[in-house]
């Protein structure tokens, strides 16, 4: 078998079909229960703001997602194919599937530009030319310009994490995931990259991010997801989430970070 599964099965599938489904997904790291029966269905153009304590499972749910992490049990769909399948393309679901760290993780040796089109160019087998051209167009978007030839040390932080966004955006995906990304800047920092991700969503790419700021959360999610405990304890409009959950949990932990 060729070829890409999504573009096929894609085709078959509903207009209302979730971009993201999660079915009964328990994920065990011995014996410890990191998430127990997670259900979440993601519609296209969500843009789901996690929040919850550390150690109640975020990354692990996000790291499900991209197959970085493999669920215990349960299933994992991406427009409506199950990820989780044994037959899988790891590849084909990492380019769907896109995902920025709170580390940026950019090869320190390459240049903003080859750190850009070294996929491009290695498993896409995309002209050197075309590749360029596409990355630069993509560090247009996120405000970087002129940087093609710059190292990453040479950067500072909020844009050695754009770099990484147009990084991931260079596969074209159609899901991004962000594991507080803006977490490990400084806070002068912050904004340009959450900038950048208000933008993205504006285009109506479909996001999961985990984060701490809530103002951001608000503004820019349509859903807030609290998890605590490797539950999804509350999932719903911002405005009620943060203003009015209806778990003590939820409103001790937004007690602690709105304080
Ligand atoms: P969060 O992102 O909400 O802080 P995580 O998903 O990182 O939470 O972690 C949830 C729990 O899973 C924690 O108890 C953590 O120690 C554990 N955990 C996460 N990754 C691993 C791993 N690779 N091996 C063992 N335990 C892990
Ligand atoms: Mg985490």
């Amino acid at each position: 078998m060729t070829g890409d599964p999504f573009s096929t099965r894609q085709a078959a599938a509903s207009a209302e079909q979730p971009m993201i489904e999660l079915r009964n997904v328990r994920k065990l790291f011995g014996d410890n229960v990191v998430l127990r029966e997670v259900n979440l269905a993601v519609n296209r153009g969500d843009v789901v703001a996690v929040i919850g304590p550390s150690g109640g499972g975020k990354s692990t749910l996000l790291r499900c997602i991209n197959l970085m992490e493999h669920p215990t049990s349960g299933q994992v769909f991406i427009e409506g194919v199950d990820i989780t399948a044994k037959s899988t393309d790891l590849n084909a679901v990492r380019r769907k599937v896109g995902m920025v760290f709170q580390q940026y993780n950019l090869f320190p040796h390459l240049s903003v530009i080859d750190n850009l089109t070294l996929a491009s160019r290695k498993l896409l087998k995309k002209p050197r030319s075309e590749a360029e051209d596409h990355a630069e167009a993509l560090l247009a978007r996120v405000g970087l310009s002129g940087k093609e030839r710059s190292m990453p040390h040479e950067l500072s932080g909020g844009q050695q994490q754009r770099v990484a966004i147009a990084r991931s955006l260079m596969m074209e995906p159609h899901v991004m995931l962000f594991d507080e990304v803006t977490s490990a800047l400084d806070p002068e920092l912050v904004g340009e990259v959450l900038d950048v991700m208000r933008e993205l969503a504006a285009t109506g790419m479909t996001m999961l991010a985990v984060t701490h700021e809530m103002g951001f959360a608000r503004e820019v999610g349509n859903r807030v997801v609290f998890i605590d405990g490797g539950e999804i304890v509350e999932d719903g409009d911002p405005e009620v989430v943060l203003r009015d959950p209806s778990s003590e949990r939820a409103r001790r932990f937004l007690r602690k970070v709105l304080a």
